[in-house]
């Protein structure tokens, strides 16, 4: 007998970190998708994204912290070991807050970060009342998800551009497919047999620009807004942002794409030499609809009935929000060791999901 059939759908940073993992654990993986890496388009999210590594999790939400410091172990890994392969550097990152809480003033990830430091009080800038510094991870996010993809499709993984009406739709006609896990991100809302209505978008509008020599991740967390800078391997920037709960609207503004240039020259005119937002050389306005879900993300087994009568495992692994790219390895690892213990649930086995991950650092 082969190795069971898994179907992942989605090729965002979730579907193709899954696939990659249940790959390398020697499962016979294929990706379904509609959009693919070198994509555009507003039902894709990955690609829009900054991204960097700047902690979410609160210091109650165990799940997330435990998806962000595993990703982090992962990113930094791989920022030293292959970082023109995957587009991820090192970076340092500043985070300014409007508002003291125990999540700004005494961070879970503080001694998870390299140089982690509290910025003293007359070094803030503006309406700042918390500082913090550490040194990061920025990923170039349309790169690095085609180093994803050639990750897998190197080990073996198959691809398939479709797109489904159903979830059940990504279980092969013969029968043969063991588990299906859906990374739809955003569009679990839409897509049959899940319409999950939890899920809603957060319109995030972001400004690329040129400026090669800026190497710096800088976000400023407002009452009722938030700048942010990230920078990419390729010497574009991204200069944000939006977080506009439930807009689906997929132009940009150019008010909002002003203010944003404004807000983040303030904070490092260095971006065009001091010489003013006029002098930003940009690449392009983007819009992006994070897939934000209320109660966090999805990360679950579902046993359903295919039209064989067979039990048909669904693992799901989708509404990652803001931080899908910074939590892709830890919940892809948890959803890659539901899809393990479900099989084996299904036919009555003992289940080895230990050392998933750690099988994998050890072969980056
Ligand atoms: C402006 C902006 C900035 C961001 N910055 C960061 C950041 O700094 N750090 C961070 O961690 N995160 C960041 N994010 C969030 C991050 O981008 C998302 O959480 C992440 O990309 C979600 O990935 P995903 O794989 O779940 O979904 P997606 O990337 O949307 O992928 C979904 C996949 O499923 C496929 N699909 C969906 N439905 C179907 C169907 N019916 N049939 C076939 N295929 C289907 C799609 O074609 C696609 O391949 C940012 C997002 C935005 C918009």
């Amino acid at each position: 007998m082969g190795a069971p059939k898994i179907n992942v759908v989605g090729a965002g940073v979730q579907g193709l970190t899954v696939a990659l993992i249940l790959q390398k654990k020697g499962y016979d993986v294929t990706v379904i998708a509609k959009y693919w890496p070198g994509d555009l388009s507003i039902e894709y999210t990955s690609p829009w994204a900054g991204a960097d590594w700047q902690a979410m999790a609160s210091n109650e939400d165990l799940r997330l912290q435990k998806f962000e410091s595993d990703t982090f172990k992962v990113l930094w890994k791989l920022s030293h070991l292959r970082p023109k392969e995957t587009g991820i550097i090192r970076v340092p990152s500043v985070m300014y807050f409007d508002e003291k809480t125990e999540n700004t003033v005494d961070p879970w990830w503080k001694d998870l970060v390299p140089d982690f430091k509290i910025i003293p009080q007359e070094e803030l800038p503006g309406s700042a009342v918390v500082g913090l510094s550490h040194t990061s991870v920025c990923i170039n996010t349309p790169h690095y998800l085609k180093w994803l993809l050639s990750e897998f499709t190197a080990l073996g993984g198959k691809v398939r551009k479709q797109f489904l009406r159903h979830i059940q739709d990504a279980a092969d006609e013969d029968g043969s497919t063991a588990a299906i896990v859906n990374c739809t991100g955003l569009q679990a809302r839409y897509l049959g047999g899940v319409e999950d209505k939890k899920v809603f978008a957060t319109r995030g509008q972001t400004v690329l620009v040129r400026a090669p020599h800026f190497k710096k991740i800088l976000t400023h967390q407002g009452k009722d807004y938030v700048t942010y800078i990230i920078p990419r391997s390729n010497g574009d920037v991204i200069l944000g942002g939006t977080q506009q709960h439930h807009n689906y609207d997929q132009e940009p503004d150019f008010g909002t794409a002003r203010a944003i240039m404004e807000r983040t020259y303030k904070h490092f005119p260095e971006l065009t030499h001091g010489k003013g937002i006029e002098a930003l050389d940009i690449v392009r306005q983007n819009v992006g609809l994070r897939p934000t879900r209320e109660g966090g993300p999805r990360v679950e087994n579902e046993f359903s009935k295919a039209p064989s009568g067979k039990t048909l495992l669904i693992t799901h692994n989708y509404g990652h929000g803001g931080y899908g790219v910074q939590t892709s390895w830890g919940s892809a690892t948890a959803a890659a060791k539901l899809v393990v213990s479900g099989l084996s649930q299904i036919q009555g086995a003992a289940s080895d999901v230990h050392g998933l991950l750690d099988d994998l650092w050890s072969k980056l």
